[in-house]
């Protein structure tokens, strides 16, 4: 089957729905093809929070925030330690470009579109401790009032509208298996049309083919995501030299459509994928107690203050505390030679800190809810927060902490806590809060974070002892690995462009999105300062469209 296009988007998620809104300005015609049907428009994004790295923001300054573009790409290249001559080539440029967009345009581009942000600015990734380490100096997690599903809504709406001046055709349920390339240049697309279905969002669809297609344009756009549901890639590209062995079972914190097919295909048609071994996974995983897809894991987003426990009940050494490092602690917790670590809680850390990533989670964000919002000041009474507590199987409360740990002991399949060590590790930490300063690094970090405001407001509890019944009942949370974004990708250019392996540019081939490592073939070098996926996709989606409206015939 032939479609006449200008362009050919494989992937209707946010990096192809940006893409598509840019061309689609300057007239271009575009077909969209999607392995999904059209319950999925928007991909990954529609489950997001919807948070987004922004600098020197509005928001930040009436918050008092001193931030600069000078201090975030410090932040940013220290955290990124890109190292590799050829690999990052392109992905270090890119990551300049990105802050530039963060501290400049990004929030004028989707504000004009009608997204919101809420007056708050969140603190995350704090660091390893150093101002020249990885980190954010200062908060920059602006929360989108309307969270994912409003991030999609911001670039589905102008899509869907020239979809109806038949600038756009939508092919769902068509699989991508092949590029066709000839005279060395990209023309289209080949693959299979799958079954129809009718699944609802985020829900595995049938693979059942029921014919083949060939689409060609001037050029094709890979926006096809990352690869964070199909574990045997992501094993295949585990980097066991930086972390350590795999885990043994992960969970999945995307739906299954991120398989990473695409990148195999780019590669297999010479384009050059590069950065793999680097993912961003997440060390604070729990089982989803009503799973949408396969292996359905949530993050639980802590603030700063739960103790944290290796499998054996030692503590994590500073400044490993939640919330500060996360591939430095997955590296420490990858040593000790188990799957799990946990945290241990109090109510009252719970009713402030027990926040749970994902729109899905946040009910209140998601349906611009404002008295909903309010509970955000009390957590255990917001109902996902409630269930998760009720349902969830890697959940324990208790009066004391010897039967919080026999509780512990019973739910991996070798008893691993040794009841003395936990008790010695808790009493030693409560001893530490009687005074507003001590030795403890965790304590010390847990009263810098609450110098700012809003997180003392709404975030972080009052440093106090674990063991006081006031605080109390306790609260134990068994914690996971959770695979979720694909730092590396198809290296491109700064203008989206794909290049092949001896550098030369890929004539009619671009990628934007976590496809593309977003941006480049890895942006964010080996860390990520949070906020900064679907910015990364808004950003190499709306530069590889404004390119290909401009360089196509
Ligand atoms: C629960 C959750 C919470 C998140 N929270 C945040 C957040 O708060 N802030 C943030 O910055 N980021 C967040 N992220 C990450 C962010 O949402 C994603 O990185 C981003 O949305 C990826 O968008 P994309 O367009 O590159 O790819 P995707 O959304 O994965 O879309 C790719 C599309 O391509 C299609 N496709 C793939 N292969 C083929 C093929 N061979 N043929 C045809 N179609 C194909 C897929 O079906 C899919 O529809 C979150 C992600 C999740 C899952």
């Amino acid at each position: 089957m032939n479609t006449e296009a200008d362009v050919i988007v494989v992937g209707s998620g946010l990096a192809g729905l940006v893409a598509t809104y840019e061309l689609t300005r300057a007239g271009r015609r575009v077909v969209i093809v999607d392995q999904e049907n059209q319950n999925n428009l928007g991909g990954q994004a529609f489950w997001a929070e919807g948070s987004l790295f922004l600098v020197d923001s509005p928001e930040q300054r009436l918050l008092g925030i001193k931030d600069s573009r000078e201090l975030a790409l410090s932040d940013w290249l220290a955290s990124a330690g890109h190292d590799r001559d050829s690999e990052d080539r392109w992905a270090r440029r890119w990551a300049e470009a990105y802050v530039d967009f963060a501290a400049g345009e990004k929030r004028d581009y989707v504000y004009r579109l009608g997204l919101r942000l809420l007056p708050l600015v969140g603190w995350i990734e704090r660091g390893e401790g150093t101002a020249t380490g990885h980190g954010n100096s200062v908060p920059r997690l602006h929360y989108t009032w309307g969270s994912g599903p409003e991030v999609v809504r911001t670039f589905r709406k102008p899509v869907l509208a020239a979809a109806t001046r038949g600038l756009v055709t939508f092919k769902y349920r068509h699989r991508v298996d092949e590029l066709v390339i000839e005279g060395g240049a990209a023309v289209g697309v080949r693959g299979a049309v799958l079954e129809p279905s009718r699944e609802p969002r985020g829900v595995p669809s049938s693979r059942k083919e029921t014919g083949r297609f060939e689409i060609r344009a001037q050029a094709v756009l890979i926006a096809s995501g990352g690869m964070g549901a199909n574990h045997d890639l992501v094993r295949a590209h585990w980097p066991t030299d930086r972390l350590g062995p795999a885990p043994a079972t992960m969970l999945t914190g995307v739906p299954a459509h991120v398989d990473g097919r695409m990148l195999q295909i780019t590669e297999r048609a010479g384009g050059s994928v590069v950065n793999l071994d680097r993912m961003w996974f997440y060390n604070e995983g729990m089982k989803n107690w009503a799973p949408v897809w396969p292996g359905h894991g949530v993050r639980l987003l802590p603030g700063p203050s739960p103790l944290w426990l290796d499998a054996t009940g030692r503590r994590l050494p500073p400044p490993l505390f939640p919330s500060h490092a996360s591939l430095a602690t997955l590296r420490h917790l990858r040593s000790t030679g188990h799957d799990h670590s946990w945290f241990i809680m109090t109510h009252s850390m719970v009713d402030k800190e027990f926040a749970l990533s994902g729109s899905d989670q946040n009910p209140d964000l998601t349906g611009k809810n404002c008295l909903l919002l309010l509970q955000r000041f009390k957590k255990s009474t917001m109902a996902p927060v409630r269930a998760f507590i009720e349902n969830g199987e890697d959940i324990l409360v208790s009066r004391t902490l010897s039967e919080l740990v026999e509780g512990m002991n019973a739910l991996t399949p070798e008893p691993l806590l040794d009841y003395a060590r936990v008790e010695r590790e808790v009493v030693a930490r409560d001893r530490q809060v009687a005074n507003d300063y001590g030795k403890d690094m965790q304590l010390m970090a847990v009263r810098n974070a609450r110098a700012y405001l809003p997180e003392k407001a709404v975030r972080i509890t009052a440093p106090h002892r674990l063991l006081d019944p006031a605080h109390g009942p306790l609260v134990a949370v068994r914690l996971r690995l959770l695979t979720r974004k694909t730092l590396g990708g198809v290296q491109t250019t700064l203008g989206s462009q794909v290049v092949r392996p001896d550098g030369t540019t890929f004539d009619g081939l671009y990628a934007a999105g976590e496809a593309a490592g977003f941006g480049g073939g890895g942006v964010h070098g080996y860390n990520a300062l949070e906020g900064t996926f679907l910015g990364g996709c808004i950003f190499s989606g709306r530069v590889a469209g404004r390119t290909l409206a401009h360089d196509l015939a």
